[in-house]
């Protein structure tokens, strides 16, 4: 079997048991690529315990070593970052210059800092009398989105393997493609059989079976919060740990001393990255009532100017419900600046870069997440800053946000009355050591640096 047409468990590629294949689109142009196994309860049963039998030599392996093996999936990742960049644009439809900068890109980035952080890592410390342990969880489940399919995988299997665990990963079904290829460079790389496991298939099949694992001793889940929460439903009654990366619906709050053009502007280009598929975007926009006008004119400008330049979202699925959310917006009164329900072009899911304008915090358009090329723009009281935090933090979510001001001091001070997870201050750039996740429905836990290898850590305590 080619490596391309097969789940990768306990080292070897294979079918899945019943025989059965999921179908991967371009979503460019609607042509089916490739098919991969549908696995299901069987094929999640022997990754499980391929990962199982792999633990005990891996958790015992020292940290140097852990963190050579995992410089090695960094240079795997390195050397074939155009073949990654060509897989994610052909299933996911990502410009390729997107897919190069930043889906190619940043996975080897964060490898390259769990190698660093496997070698340096405290997994052991002196508090008072005791000696604190920070001892492998064990297996872990890993199931994955496909907006960022690379990053999403190595944010979560690069620190599972520095903390000595090992993993069996479901990836979506939009996007399993790159999921094997990340395969194919971890067997390249010299893994023992059996540490890191790749089952495909449905979410409602596979995923479900692996959340579900008796066997498995973490679930760490990034996706929609509906199905996050049925997660740690499961997990909750198994006493089993949980991470939960879930959805968002992220303010940019622009105050009145802000450089309004900048803010703006890097502000609309946030969101419509990736078409608008980023759990952080910046969807909400916030701008005081003497600038509001000018901003609308300015984002409605910038929206036009995307043109051709963005790819199409995910699956038919996924535009049918952007469209359906904009539709909503101009039911529910909101003005369409930009963009607009009708398709762009004949063939591929593709959305209108889309602008609305006079957005009350209770429309649809403010509170849920609509994962397309959305913008929203709401207006706050000229100086009334407690106004824009009420507008900002009144949501469900909680993932990220953005503060422009004329001094990064007076933005920081804004930044810390929001509830949420991360803040860009005046356009601050993603920093792969910071921790990733959300306050209230946005998530459980943190994924990206040290923050994100002790999710995988557990603690032991002896007292002398
Ligand atoms: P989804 O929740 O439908 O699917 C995510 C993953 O879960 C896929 O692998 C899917 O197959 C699997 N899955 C689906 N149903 C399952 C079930 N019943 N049991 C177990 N697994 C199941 O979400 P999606 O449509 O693939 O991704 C989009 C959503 O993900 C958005 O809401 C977005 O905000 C969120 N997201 C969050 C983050 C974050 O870091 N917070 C990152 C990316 C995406």
């Amino acid at each position: 079997m080619k490596a391309h047409d097969g789940m990768y468990i306990a080292g070897a590629w294979r079918p899945a048991a019943t025989g059965d294949t999921i179908p991967v689109v371009n979503p460019a142009d609607e042509q089916v690529i490739a098919h991969v196994p549908a696995g299901g309860a069987q094929d999640v049963d022997a990754a499980v315990r391929a990962a199982r039998t792999a633990f005990p030599a891996w958790a015992a392996t020292p940290p140097a070593e852990r963190a050579a093996t995992i410089g090695a999936v960094r240079d795997g990742l390195a050397a074939r970052k155009d073949e990654i960049a060509g897989t994610v644009t052909a299933e996911l439809g990502a410009p390729p210059a997107f897919s190069q900068a930043v889906h190619a890109a940043v996975p080897i980035l964060v490898a390259g800092s769990y190698a660093e952080l496997a070698a340096t890592y405290s997994f052991e410390e002196r508090v008072g009398n005791s000696t604190v342990y920070a001892e492998p969880v064990g297996v872990v489940g890993a199931i994955t989105p496909w907006n960022y399919p690379l990053h999403q995988i190595v944010a979560k299997v690069a620190p599972a393997l520095a903390a000595g665990c090992t993993v069996v990963l479901k990836p979506a079904e939009n996007t399993p493609l790159t999921a094997q290829l990340f395969a194919e460079i971890v067997h390249d790389a010299g893994l023992p059989a059996g540490m890191f496991n790749l089952v495909t298939g449905l979410g409602p099949v596979a995923g479900q079976a692996l959340a579900e694992h008796e066997d498995v001793d973490l679930v760490s889940f990034t996706g929609s919060t509906a199905v996050g929460k049925q997660i740690g439903a499961v997990a909750g009654a198994a006493v089993k740990r949980v991470a939960l990366e879930l959805g968002g619906k992220s303010a940019n709050v622009i105050l009145p001393s802000a450089d309004l053009a900048k803010a703006v502007n890097v502000g609309v280009a946030n969101v419509m990255a990736n078409s608008g598929q980023t759990c952080s975007a910046w969807t909400r926009m916030l701008v005081d009532a003497a600038r509001y006008d000018e901003a609308v004119e300015l984002a409605g400008a910038a929206a036009a100017k995307y043109g051709d330049r963005i790819g199409p979202v995910v699956s038919e699925r996924q535009r049918a419900r952007v469209r359906g959310y904009i539709e909503r917006g101009i039911e529910e009164g909101a003005r369409l600046v930009a963009g607009g329900p009708d398709a762009p072009r004949d063939r591929g899911y593709y959305v209108r870069p889309t602008v609305f304008a006079d957005v009350t915090p209770d429309m649809t358009v403010a509170q849920e997440e609509i994962f397309g090329p959305v913008v929203s723009l709401l207006r706050y009281e000229d100086e009334d800053e407690d106004e824009a935090e009420a507008i900002a933090n009144g949501t469900v979510y909680g993932l990220a946000g953005a503060v422009w001001a004329g001094d990064e001091a007076e933005a920081a001070a804004f930044a810390r009355r929001l509830h949420t997870g991360q803040v860009d201050i005046n356009g601050g750039s993603f920093n792969p050591l910071a921790p990733f996740g959300g306050y209230k429905q946005s998530g459980v836990g943190r994924e990206l640096g040290a923050h994100g290898l002790a999710e995988y850590l557990q603690t032991k305590s002896l007292q002398f």
